[in-house]
């Protein structure tokens, strides 16, 4: 049931994405299109209730390096064109910095009034309309110190004069390297007001529905054991959510308009810098089997180029593209054959991960596409980001669910009769038949995936003559505090049991010798200082460290005890680790 359900989720996705982009590009290609001649577009017979916007695409008058006004332009003669969509360098003799003057003139319909939608155009821009200034982005100037540069969409509304509207348009760049000049919308004034609408509304979803899912997961990572997926999910969709506020409609921007494009731009990058490096940390914690190569060199990439990008001017660090697109693209093919190779085997959370990390490709495409004008879509980004962000959070809440399953499938009343069979009734610590199943799921681990841990064997100092010289009930008691002791000190992933009488059984997974000793150590300071009202009973313990190397359950707890019978005969109240063929005292490691 599970199976067949889960198909029908990955077909349906893969067919949507196919339908999306398909649908797109048939309606921005079916369309009749208009194009510009001479500076010229002529729109008499473009009906736009039945056709819709149009793109402004086509040859545009161009003044390069001069910022003329509009009436600055009607006497002056027509020097060169400039084909919109298009990139810089590619139509003005290699240049890719400058300032700019676009001149346009669309003949339509009189009575009726238009709006204009400019997505981004270079750096900065100033607009005019018949002769009226609409706004514009930023501040155009004559050099990079001259030009202030904003990163927004300008839209205008306007009617046309005597049957045209003339568009002026001062732009410059002096920090895009490879800038290019995207297609504009123009329609009429409500088919803009929608366009502007739905943006904003899109972007605002997937903001605050990226919020909701961030804090849900944060807060399950602290109420729930510290598990790091939650933590490292929590961090993904709140980079996806910084992007969605900086880009397409740049929510953000809106309402800090005066936010420097250096700031936005560099923004943009650390969060692919972080997002990869975050998403392999999150892959590590679903399937323990990630390399640690790729660790490593997502840690090194993430890390080096978001320093980078911190420290170097824009133009700079863009020039570094390519290399970093190289190195993610590396990255990302080590994770598509990871998640291929693990839904070949059948594995249900690979599944979902490769079918939310290629939604995310296939978007991140169409976007890359998008932008050097090869494909005349809208960007889906945000959307595959969005579709990434709901499939792993659904995957989660499975796996989150399914840890508890067995507990799950008990009613409540069995809940408490299961909850009270693993546990020890005086200590309330795991009981010894649980805490030996633990130990004998770590050592299946360590035998499949290599994945190591250590064990500690406590053992309380002279208990017996505790409980001669004041009592069974009174060793009961101490046998509770120090229990509770232990409970404090350890970490949420450290499991505790009471393996006997007075003797504990404590596994530290993820855990390398040094911080074991740490741990062990303080434990035993921990019970040597406590205060009793008796100010003569003095309790301490002796503690057995073994780092697992055995491939049963009772070799290792062989291992262990003896090291623990050493801690004894040596005199108590420490701590002995295997070494080599004899054992040694643990000295301040704290
Ligand atoms: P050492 O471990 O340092 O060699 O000395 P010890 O006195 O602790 O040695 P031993 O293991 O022989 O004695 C353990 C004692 O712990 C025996 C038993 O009376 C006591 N004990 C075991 N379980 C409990 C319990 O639940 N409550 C109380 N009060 N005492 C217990
Ligand atoms: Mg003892
Ligand atoms: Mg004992």
């Amino acid at each position: 049931m599970e199976k067949r359900l889960f198909k029908i989720l990955m077909i349906l996705m893969l067919l949507g994405i196919v339908c999306i982009t398909f649908y797109l590009n048939m309606w921005n290609t079916e369309k009749p299109t208009m194009i510009a001649k001479n500076g010229r577009m002529n729109l008499l017979d473009w009906d736009f209730k039945k056709d819709g916007i149009v793109h402004l695409d086509g040859q545009w008058e161009i003044y390069f390096n001069q910022l003329l006004k509009p009436q600055d332009i009607k006497n002056r003669e027509v020097e060169r064109y400039f084909y919109i969509p298009g990139k810089l360098k590619e139509q003005l003799d290699g240049n890719t910095t400058g300032y700019m003057t676009l001149h346009l003139r669309v003949v339509v319909p009189e009575d009726v009034v238009y709006g204009i939608r400019i997505d981004s155009m270079l750096t900065s821009s100033k607009v005019w309309v018949n002769g009226v200034e609409q706004g514009g982005h930023g501040k155009v100037g004559k050099n990079i110190k001259d030009e202030k540069a904003i990163y927004l969409p300008v839209y205008g509304y306007f009617t046309p004069e005597d049957g045209v509207v003339d568009i002026v348009i001062q732009t410059s760049n002096y920090r895009d390297i490879s800038p290019n000049i995207r297609s504009m919308d123009f329609g009429l004034k409500n088919q803009i007001m929608d366009e502007y609408m739905m943006n904003i509304s899109m972007d605002n979803v997937i903001i605050g529905g990226l919020l909701m899912i961030e804090l849900t997961y944060l807060a399950i990572y602290f109420l729930r054991g510290k598990e790091k997926s939650f933590l490292y999910f929590s961090i993904l969709c709140f980079l996806i959510q910084l992007r969605c506020c900086i880009l397409n409609e740049r929510v953000l921007v809106q309402l800090y308009p005066h936010m420097p494009y250096e700031l936005l731009s560099k923004t943009a990058a650390i969060t692919y810098y972080l997002w990869i490096w975050t998403y392999v940390l999150f892959l590590k914690e679903q399937f323990k089997d990630v390399s640690d190569k790729i660790i490593y060199f997502s840690m090194v990439f993430g890390s080096v180029f978001t320093v980078i990008c911190l420290m170097t001017e824009n133009m700079i660090y863009d020039q570094l593209g390519i290399l970093t697109q190289v190195l993610l693209l590396c990255i990302i093919i080590y994770i598509l054959i990871f998640l291929i190779k693990k839904s070949i085997k059948g594995d249900q959370k690979g599944k979902l991960s490769l079918v939310a990390f290629f939604v995310l490709i296939i978007t991140a495409m169409n976007d890359i596409f998008v932008n050097n004008g090869v494909l005349n879509n809208i960007y889906i980004f945000q959307i595959g980001m969005f579709v990434f962000a709901f499939l792993e959070s659904y995957m989660l809440a499975v796996n989150f669910s399914m840890g508890f399953n067995r507990i799950k499938e008990l009613s409540i009343e069995n809940q408490e009769i299961y909850e009270k069979s693993i546990r020890d009734s005086l200590t309330n610590l795991y009981n010894h038949k649980y805490i030996k199943q633990v130990l004998s799921n770590k050592i299946e681990d360590y035998k499949e995936n290599k994945e190591g841990f250590i064990v500690l064997m406590v053992d309380l100092d002279h208990f017996k003559s505790i409980n001669d010289k004041y009592g069974h009930p009174f060793g009961d008691k101490v046998l509770v505090r120090i229990s509770n002791l232990f409970m404090k000190m350890l970490r949420a992933t450290d499991t505790i049991g009471r393996y006997g009488g007075e003797e504990f059984l404590i596994i530290l997974p993820n855990t390398n010798m040094v911080e074991a000793r740490k741990i062990a150590e303080r434990i035993r300071k921990s019970v040597e200082n406590l205060i009793w009202d008796d100010s003569l009973l003095k309790t301490s313990i002796s503690i057995g460290l073994y780092e697992n190397e055995a491939t049963t359950k009772e070799e290792c707890i062989k291992k262990v005890d003896d090291l623990l019978y050493r801690a004894k005969k040596n005199g108590r109240n420490r701590v002995e680790e295997y070494m080599g063929n004899s054992s040694r005292k643990i000295k301040n490691y704290a």
